[in-house]
């Protein structure tokens, strides 16, 4: 028999390589400084930085015209240490694996850091979901989700929605499962629409948990929502309740955009007409609510607090050392890069990180999947109470632990998270 060296089983290139991308290496870095904070062991180090699964599918689908077009689909697992793995599905014209890793690992400090019993994934389909007609949207939905039914499952890994993704795919999803596993299973997927076992909650849980965040961090600070205001880059699902409940709060929202165009009024914008309007025209092109600005413009405002709703690494350095506010709410996934995290600090400018700041999502999405399980329907006031108990509480174990460790709030989410994944995967061990 020959001998087998260690190289003998290592891939060429460095570990992590499948996974190349701006955004998986920028995370990795992320979790080398909790690590360092934590003084974590390198087996824990070794076993969190790759993602424990993953799949690459391409699939057909006729277009309305009659042509076949071939789709690549993700789906990432970044720890099965936890439980069931949770995350969304989006749609997006340059996803990639390394993408998706990235966002699945962030998926586990975020599950983690609130306390909730998953771990981290997230998945979708390269597409420009803007150039899809509503059936072709289904078609590709429904064969994606044919094509992960190894994959996912309600005890497996829960997908939800994402980035151009909402109730309706949702529902194509669970039905296309349904229709696979010859049952109906809604804890397949979260954030259903009510009418097939969805909780009202979730529609507006991620948006009105960013809000509720910023309220306690504000309050920390002894400012509040009422009287300060506000610059919101994204107008999606996530940016436009941010929006809405800012200004029924009493905030000043100056500032709005989505990818089309925006918005800019010093003394405040009229949020519900501006909605109104995206609704009407797909978008925030030509508003006509107050002076025309871009996306890149919204996050350089002047505001108190800066919200980037959209999608990530929109914080380069050079955005950063532009950006006027005294107060960063990651609403989005990943929209600072490294570099600029550095650099707002520098200049005295506090971020609260995704994984604290859009948690009220999955918390919301939970209580689906436990109503699903419980076969019993929870009443909408009682989960709400439950979301805003969660991340208040997670808020302020994060500023205490900041405090506590002379680190800032992202390093302080980023320890509580990782050391508790960390834990959980010694308790549990190596197999076999
Ligand atoms: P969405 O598709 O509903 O909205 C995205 C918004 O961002 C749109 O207004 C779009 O025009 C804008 N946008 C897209 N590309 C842009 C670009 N290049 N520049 C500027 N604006 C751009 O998505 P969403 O669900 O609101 O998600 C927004 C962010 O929040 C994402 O990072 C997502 O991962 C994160 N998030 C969403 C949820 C959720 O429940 N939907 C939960 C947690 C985190």
């Amino acid at each position: 028999m020959t001998a087998v060296t260690s190289t003998s089983w290592t891939a060429p290139g460095d570990p992590g390589d499948e996974w190349h991308s701006p955004l998986y290496h920028a995370a990795v870095e992320q979790l080398g400084r909790a690590a360092d904070l934590l003084d974590l062991d390198d087996e824990s180090r070794a076993r969190l930085r790759e993602p424990r699964r993953s799949l690459t599918v391409n699939f057909p689908v006729r277009m309305d015209d009659g042509e076949v077009v071939v789709f690549t689909g993700y789906r990432v697992q970044h720890t099965l240490t936890m439980g069931p793995t949770k995350g969304g599905l989006r749609f997006a014209p340059h996803l990639s694996l390394g993408e998706c890793a990235a966002l699945a690992m962030l998926m586990t400090w975020k599950t983690a850091l609130v306390g909730l019993p998953y771990g981290g994934a997230k998945g979708g389909v390269r597409c420009d979901p803007g150039l899809l007609s509503d059936h072709e949207r289904e078609r590709v939905t429904r064969r994606f989700a044919s094509e992960l039914v190894p994959m996912v499952g309600p005890d497996q890994d829960i997908p939800a929605p994402d980035v151009a993704t909402g109730e309706q795919e949702m529902a194509w999803f669970y039905d296309a499962y349904s229709q696979a596993i010859g049952h109906a299973a809604p804890r397949v997927v979260t954030g259903k629409p009510v009418e097939l076992g969805g909780i009202a909650a979730r529609r507006e849980a991620t948006g009105v948990g960013v809000v509720e965040v910023a309220a306690a961090v504000l309050e920390h600070q002894g400012k509040a929502v009422e009287g300060s205001s506000f610059a919101i880059q994204g107008f999606g699902n996530v940016g436009r309740v941010v929006a809405e409940r800012l200004q029924s709060l009493g905030g000043r929202v100056v500032a709005l955009a989505d990818v089309g165009g925006g918005v800019h009024d010093p003394a405040g914008l009229d949020v519900g007409a501006i909605a109104g309007w995206s609704e009407e025209h797909g978008g925030l092109r030509d508003c006509p609510f107050g002076r025309p600005i871009d996306s890149r413009q919204a996050l350089t405002t002047e505001c108190d607090v800066l919200v980037p709703a959209a999608i990530e690494r929109q914080l380069t350095p050079e955005v950063a050392s532009e950006v006027r506010c005294s107060l960063v709410v990651e609403a989005a996934n990943g929209p600072t890069v490294p570099g600029a995290d550095r650099l707002l600090a520098a200049r005295g400018i506090q971020v609260v990180p995704d994984v604290l700041a859009n948690a009220g999502g999955v918390i919301a999405s939970h209580h689906e999947w436990v109503q699903a399980r419980q076969r019993a329907p929870w009443d909408d006031r009682t989960v709400a109470e439950q979301i805003g108990a969660r991340l208040r509480a997670a808020t302020a174990r994060v500023i205490e632990t900041a405090a506590e460790r002379n680190v800032d709030w992202r390093m302080a989410a980023l320890g509580i998270a990782v050391d508790r994944v960390a834990r959980a995967g010694r308790l549990r061990g190596v197999f076999p």
